[in-house]
């Protein structure tokens, strides 16, 4: 699928909630979704990205060259998620994303979240998550309230174009 990338006001909008889960509309979208974080070596995508403006996102963390650090996990559709409370203690560490391509920036996030969201299947569920996951749920919730990580900057000076990252971090 194309991704909606930075400027394209997709981005920018409060996606709505998903009034029934199981149907073949949500479901073929989020294979969709998983087989594009696939091909694009990202380890997470929300509905947004790709210009569909509903809550759903894609937790799909695995090591891949973008992020040769990241746990490995079954790709999982997450939909409708809140969190219910996060941990005081903030951890910055290396963010990037699909519809920003070509930088990464260093951005604090809650270390632990408890978080709640409906699977596919229709069953809510109810998750501690902690460290790199809890920062994936953190950037893909961001998209569906039109944030970008890049909001979540500190200071300019944690931006990295991919190639100084790659060079001086990685
Ligand atoms: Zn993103």
């Amino acid at each position: 699928m194309d991704i909606a990338q930075l400027g394209n006001p997709i981005l920018r909008n409060q996606a709505k909630p998903i009034d029934s889960v199981a149907t073949e509309a949500i479901t073929q979208l989020a294979k969709d979704l998983i087989a594009t974080a696939e091909a694009n070596n990202g380890v997470g995508i929300a509905a947004p990205q790709v210009s569909e403006s509903c809550r759903l996102f894609i937790l799909a963390s695995r090591p891949s060259i973008r992020y040769p650090h990241a746990p490995k996990m079954k790709p999982t559709a997450v939909i409708n998620p809140v969190i219910l409370s996060r941990s005081t203690e903030m951890v910055k560490d290396w963010e990037g994303c699909l519809s920003v391509p070509g930088l990464r920036g260093l951005i604090p996030r809650h270390q632990e979240i408890e978080v709640e969201y409906t699977t596919l299947e229709g069953d809510r569920l109810r998750q501690t998550l902690t460290d790199f996951v809890a920062r994936i749920f953190q950037h893909e919730l961001d998209h569906l309230n039109g944030l970008l990580f890049i909001d979540r900057l500190e200071t300019t000076q944690d931006l990295y174009t991919e190639a100084e990252y790659l060079k001086r971090v990685l």
